[in-house]
């Protein structure tokens, strides 16, 4: 429920309000606005009864959201978030394109810092790496667990770059976030609601990847669960969804960068690396989702793709990722400068 006040209305009416809302056992959440405040109401489970509020006054509006997710959409938040990520790396509304990049699974000391070293040398702000690697077949190679944590953790003192990794299991959270700046949550797990809960007790910004054939909403809702636990810092990531087409290791769903961005105030970045699992396929949508107006971009980069334990095949050399992030700075310009001609 969303309850809108009317713009004269006291600081005392909107402060009722609330307190009939708390005294039906509910949580408001003040949403202000340039012109007039609104107040959500969560922890309903259903229809809530309005009786309590209809006559209080400074009410203009009374609206039942029906929707599975509230702190998520717009009605509730009708102004982009911006999800800080460490020092002055920001992503959302209208930070700098966002670019991670890093290693499928982090394998060595040196495989990571070379390829953190070549990252920070060119200002990619943050490097990606897997540690608990969730694969398909057990007969796979499954991360270097701990130890890849604690590598991530010593790679980022020394390079003096933000990390990035993915937690696949409620326990590891606590000791995950202490270590690394950013957590991910994997398609895998976009409905691991344990794990969702958790990484909402954390004050660790979450990347939360779509999962395989989740809708728009079952995604957001997975997001709602972030945000509901507290935590605010929660940037989407189309990584392709499950279709028929077997050319593609995923089908690239673009169309939900706009889409998203105009139901959810939350950043959403794209990975054409999963989304393709070509490395052919990974720059020209890696630009195209900058064009749809993605506010960043996650690749997969190795020193040695041929010979890495995890994704190779989409992996892109070092000298392609390098102009690949050429090709994102000048078509950034251009958007920026397409956007202000109106
Ligand atoms: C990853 O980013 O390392 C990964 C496993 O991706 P996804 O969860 O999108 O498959
Ligand atoms: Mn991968």
């Amino acid at each position: 429920m969303l309850i809108v006040m009317h713009h004269s209305a006291t600081d005392k009416d909107i402060a009722k309000v609330k307190s009939v809302i708390t005294s039906m056992g509910l949580k408001p959440v003040a949403i202000p606005g340039a012109e007039r405040t609104a107040i959500g109401v969560i922890g309903n489970q259903g229809w809530v009864e309005d009786a309590p509020l209809k006559g209080l006054k400074g009410i203009l509006e009374i609206i039942h959201v029906t929707k599975a997710y509230k702190l998520v959409g717009r009605d509730f938040h009708p102004s982009d978030t911006v999800v800080r990520l460490g020092g002055n790396v920001k992503a959302g509304g209208k930070s700098p394109l966002l670019l991670i990049a890093g290693p499928c699974a982090v394998e060595s000391r040196e495989q990571l810092i070379k390829t953190a070293l070549f990252l920070k040398e060119l200002g990619v702000p943050v490097l990606r790496g897997g540690a608990y690697k969730p694969r398909t077949s057990p007969h796979s190679f499954q991360g270097l667990r701990e130890e890849g944590i604690d590598l991530l953790a010593e790679v980022k003192r020394e390079a003096g770059i933000l990390v990035v990794t993915e937690v696949m299991s409620p326990e590891h959270v606590v000791a995950v976030a202490e270590k690394v700046d950013i957590l991910q949550v994997g398609a895998r797990n976009m409905q691991n609601f344990d794990l969702l809960k958790e990484v909402g007790k954390t004050r660790r910004p979450v990347i939360l990847k779509r999962g395989l054939s989740a809708t728009v909403e079952e995604w957001l809702s997975s997001a709602e669960y972030i945000l509901l636990e507290g935590n605010p810092d929660v940037i989407l990531c189309e990584r392709g969804i499950r279709t028929f087409e077997t050319a593609t290791r995923n089908t690239a769903d673009l169309s939900v960068i706009p889409l998203v961005k105009a139901a959810s105030h939350l950043p959403i970045i794209f990975d054409p690396s999963h989304a393709t699992g070509k490395r052919s396929l990974v720059s020209p949508m890696a630009l195209a989702a900058v064009v749809t107006g993605a506010h960043g971009v996650m690749v997969e980069v190795h020193p040695d793709p041929e010979h890495a334990l995890s994704d190779g095949p989409q992996s892109l050399h070092f000298r392609e990722f390098e102009e690949l992030q050429r090709q994102i700075m000048a078509l950034e310009g251009f958007m920026k400068n397409l956007k202000e001609q109106g």
